[in-house]
């Protein structure tokens, strides 16, 4: 059952409340008492789902919440969550009134848009901004000192903002080499020394940042990754200050069993022949379900044993070699522990040349998430 609702596929997704729990305390005893933690739960808590992984975070003691886009603040008032909101990504001029009646904070870095949007700001209510600077990351934020004077100077005259935040992203925190995340900060600071007066919340950290850097923690961080257990690159995996516990699971049954004679082939295209008599089996997972296709070949945990996935991955289906027979109803784990064996999300990434971050996002909405 999930949300009340009955399943009749046997394939899900299990979330380790406690793990996020557990995660975010850990972080939070890294920081000093006056830095506050901001949790990102954007695209649906990277994959974990947004309101409960919210709700974990803030147990294990994030101040606020962190979103892409105005949609998803939206999602966590709906369900309740009071807690501060940042949307870290572009808004409309026009939706800054919505914004500004659920008290979301939004993220601004354009003259501009702060002139447009004060019309669509009730007279009664004010909008918390944040001022993006751009340090070298070149995606959203102001790139010269000269506008964060105009912008500063515009919300604190206006009586629709209330300056509540400025803030930068590195561009490479969770590499090693650290020379240009050095210039980034250099520069932020310089922009945070353009500033008549410092807003309540000043903040760089990722969570590479807050793991691996240490000097850049100001008084706010904004860390996502690691909340889930997950390290921010293989690169710095080794430095960490506290293994983090996976949250994310992945898992089917055995819906189909029989034995292939040599010679028999397996699948759309025909990829795999089967050498002898080989015992193959079917699970109810496809690339529909954020399960690519290129993870043909990839083992999975079938019971107690290893079973590499053979021929090419379907919508909706996929086929094991199994080193014996099982019964149907069997389980399989694609992500996860199982009878002593184990998956790591980084597994997984590693196989797809992508990082972790990539494949909890990716597994689809067609995969329920069971909230343990
Ligand atoms: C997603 C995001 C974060 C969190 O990054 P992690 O690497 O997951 O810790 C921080 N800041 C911004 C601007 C982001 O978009």
């Amino acid at each position: 059952m999930v949300d009340g609702q009955q399943l009749y596929r046997d394939t899900w997704a299990e979330i380790n409340v406690d793990a996020i729990v557990y995660n975010m305390r850990e972080m939070c005893k890294l920081l000093p008492d006056e830095t506050k933690a901001f949790a990102a739960v954007k695209a649906n808590g990277y994959g974990h789902g947004a309101v409960q992984t919210a709700r974990a975070v803030l147990k294990g003691g994030a101040h606020g919440l962190l979103v892409a886009f105005l949609d998803e603040a939206l999602e966590l008032r709906r369900a309740g969550l009071t807690a501060p909101i940042l949307v870290l990504g572009y808004t409309r001029a026009e939706d800054a009134g919505v914004a500004a009646k659920e008290d979301i904070s939004l993220t601004v870095y354009q003259y501009d848009w702060l002139q447009k949007a004060e019309t669509f700001i009730p007279g009664e209510s004010r909008l918390s901004v944040h001022i993006k600077c751009d340090t070298g990351m070149n995606r959203i934020g102001i790139k010269e000192p000269s506008e964060l004077s105009l912008m500063e100077d515009f919300i604190e005259a206006s009586s629709s903002y209330y300056f509540q935040g400025i803030y930068t992203h590195f561009a490479t925190a969770d590499q090693i080499e650290e020379q240009y995340y050095q210039q980034q900060l250099a520069r932020f600071r310089a922009f945070l020394g353009m500033l008549k007066t410092l807003p309540p919340y000043v903040h760089a950290a990722n969570s590479a940042a807050t793991l691996y850097h240490h000097d850049s923690l100001f008084n706010a961080i904004r860390v996502g990754i690691a909340l889930y257990g997950l390290s921010p690159s293989p690169e710095i995996k080794p430095y960490l200050p506290f293994e983090g516990r996976e949250a994310f699971s992945l898992h089917t049954k055995i819906i189909h069993i029989k034995k292939l004679s040599a010679g028999e082939t397996i699948g759309y295209g025909a990829t795999y022949t089967a050498e002898e008599n080989e015992w193959i089996a079917t699970i109810p997972i496809g690339y529909a379900d954020g399960w690519l296709r290129h993870l043909q070949g990839f083992q999975v945990i079938a019971d107690d044993e290893w079973a590499p996935i053979v021929g090419r991955i379907c919508m909706d289906q996929t086929m094991i070699k199994l080193p014996r027979y099982m019964p149907i109803g069997t389980n399989v784990t694609l992500i996860g522990e199982q009878c002593g064996k184990k998956i790591s999300v980084d597994h997984v990434a590693e196989k797809l040349n992508t990082i972790n971050y990539e494949v909890t996002c990716m597994i689809s909405h067609r995969v329920p998430r069971i909230y343990l």
